[in-house]
């Protein structure tokens, strides 16, 4: 493109929210055919809300009264569905107290959802992150961990006597988040529970994924949450089930969208948050969420300024535009 040109694009993009980097962005994102969506917070708000707190049957004693070995929260009311209330709380109360230590959006929901229920938090000690899987802190004494099911597996509990709770969550769209605590001294560590987040589509995120079609461009997701969630939701916006990359570690982000490049596809990978930012980098188009983290737009080849996935068709409209009225 002439300088002329090029200076005419990035302008009309800019009116629409659309920053391009540079003249030789704007003339690449015309040839994208494949657009890989990151989930959370590029194609659903990412504004969680806590939907569902749920207490493991097996944790109660056969009178109803205390809960687990160790457990010193007072049960009140004496009939069984009171009792599962505050069971249900307690799990949310330690999960919580736990996420306190954490910025994730996930995180947040939880917080703010036992706090609505006027839950009293601890204070969390000995804060760990474990990026993709969930977070470790001792609360009270006791180890709580509050993550996928890798997360506890690799701290030895096993998962499995939850599994129809987090299936059922999980087919609804929500994220669901095992809660175990290891108490102080004790070796093992026991399943507590299960607390569930939803975040809702954006509005436009249908109408972008069809739009894209439309233009012959395949359209995929990617993200680190499970793979009934990422279904549900690529279900919800017309992403085909097989263009969904669930299950995908922070770090490995980049290497999933340089498979989907490897066979010559020309990719624009579209993302909002840290994780993002090295598959940003290594995509064809890296894109990023402007109300997203500075690293992932520091890493992206395009800035929308808008959180709207339809500007992600004007910026490839734009280039197409731009760069076809000069031949
Ligand atoms: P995404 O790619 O969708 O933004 P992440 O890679 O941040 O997701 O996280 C992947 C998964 O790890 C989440 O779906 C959740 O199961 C778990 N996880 C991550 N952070 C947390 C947290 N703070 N609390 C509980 N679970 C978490
Ligand atoms: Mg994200």
């Amino acid at each position: 493109a002439t300088p002329a040109a090029t200076m005419v694009g990035t302008t009309i993009g800019a009116q629409h929210g659309v920053l391009f980097k540079g003249g030789d962005v704007l003339e690449r994102a015309k040839d994208v055919d494949t657009v890989v969506f990151d989930k959370t917070g590029t194609l659903t708000a990412g504004e969680m809300e806590l939907t569902d707190a749920v207490a493991l049957g097996d944790q109660r004693v056969p009178d109803g009264g205390a809960v687990a070995e160790g457990e010193d929260a007072p049960v009140t009311g004496d009939d069984a569905a009171t009792d599962a209330r505050a069971d249900e709380d307690e799990v949310l109360r330690l999960a919580a107290s736990a996420e306190r230590g954490s910025e994730h959006p996930l995180a947040r929901a939880i917080v703010d959802g036992a706090e609505a229920r006027g839950l009293a938090l601890g204070d969390p000690e000995d804060f760990e992150n474990v990026p993709g899987h969930g977070v470790k802190a001792t609360v009270e004494g006791s180890r709580i961990l509050v993550g996928n099911r890798k997360l506890l597996r690799d701290n030895g509990i096993d998962p499995s006597t939850a599994a129809e709770t987090m299936e059922r969550l999980e087919s609804e769209g929500k994220t669901a988040m095992l809660v175990a605590r290891v108490p102080a001294g004790a070796d093992e560590g026991e399943l507590l529970g299960v607390v569930a987040d939803a975040d809702t589509v954006k509005p436009s995120a249908t109408d972008a994924v069809s739009q894209l079609r439309d233009r012959a461009i395949d359209v995929m997701m990617i993200t680190g949450d499970n793979e009934r969630t990422a279904r549900a939701v690529a279900e919800e916006v017309g992403i085909d089930p097989e263009n969904v990359r669930a299950g995908v570690l922070p770090e490995d982000k980049s290497d999933a969208v340089e498979a989907i490049q490897s066979d010559g596809r020309r990719a624009m990978m579209v993302g909002d948050g840290v994780n993002d930012a090295p598959a940003l980098a290594v995509a064809y188009v890296g894109t990023a969420i402007g109300s997203g983290t500075d690293v992932a737009i520091e890493a992206a080849d395009v800035t929308l300024m808008r959180d709207d996935p339809l500007d992600v068709v004007k910026a490839i409209r734009v280039s197409d535009a731009t760069l076809r009225k000069i031949k």
